[in-house]
């Protein structure tokens, strides 16, 4: 009897896989999929802004634009995938660092058919509010027409006063490959805004209207959700 110590890569990958898991490690770009629905088939990227290190703004009381903009995200992810069967991969799903050249760069390699960055908006005054979004200088028909349905959809389930469908160079909409839009939803700077964005169901429906603008935009009214996302999304408050 001759027993070979044979060399078995399942093991290592099992091994690893456990190993990860217990770590909670996930590669950002693992796409949440579900079954069937209006955006099936359809490849999108969302991209909640800053993270790790970076916080982005920060609120008169300390609340984090980077929390804000990943809670919106991952609501977002949650509508997409579970209403609507899109294929959504994240730039990141935690609280962690991400250059803006792996953003882009992520977006690129995957060949994602559209890119949603969530970011949150600044000003040394805080009186100001209000909606924004963006797309490239020299954006297609496509990021124009996604960019002005999401406006539409923030500005009319806001409220707030409207700052114009905007042009801008920013990195993640000048690299990236794909049309691919920047929301900036409302002022993290404003006392009264900063502590609607503390709870985790003005960020849910924050993100049902950027969902229903993209629905819009790919010309379906199918699959928006009826139910109380206050019942629905308890998950959320989890979140950071
Ligand atoms: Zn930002």
């Amino acid at each position: 009897m001759m027993e070979h110590q044979t060399f078995r890569p399942g093991r290592v990958i099992a091994a690893l896989v456990v190993l990860f898991t217990w770590a909670g490690w996930t590669w950002p770009g693992t796409p949440e999929v579900s079954a069937s629905g209006a955006l099936t088939g359809h490849r999108l990227m969302i991209d909640p802004g800053h993270g790790g290190s970076d916080p982005g703004a920060v609120g008169p009381t300390g609340l984090r634009e980077a929390d804000v903009n990943l809670r919106v995200g991952l609501s977002l992810r949650s509508l997409l995938v579970q209403y609507s069967g899109a294929t959504v991969y994240m730039t990141r799903d935690k609280d962690m660092d991400v250059t803006l050249e792996q953003r882009t760069t992520q977006a690129n390699q995957l060949g994602v058919e559209r890119f949603i960055s969530i970011h949150h908006n600044a000003s040394s005054n805080q009186q100001v509010n209000g909606v924004e979004t963006y797309a490239y200088t020299y954006a297609s028909a496509d990021s124009l027409d996604l960019r002005d349905k999401v406006y539409g959809e923030l500005l009319n389930w806001s409220r707030l006063p409207g700052r114009g469908p905007n042009t801008a160079n920013f990195w993640v909409l000048k690299y990236t490959q794909m049309p691919a839009i920047l929301t900036e939803a409302s002022f993290i700077s404003n006392p009264y805004q900063e502590s609607r964005l503390r709870d985790p169901d003005y960020n849910f429906r924050e993100a049902l209207a950027i969902y229903k603008g993209i629905l819009a935009h790919f010309d379906t009214r199918d699959a928006v959700p009826t139910q109380d996302p206050a019942s629905t999304w308890e998950f959320l408050r989890h979140l950071p």
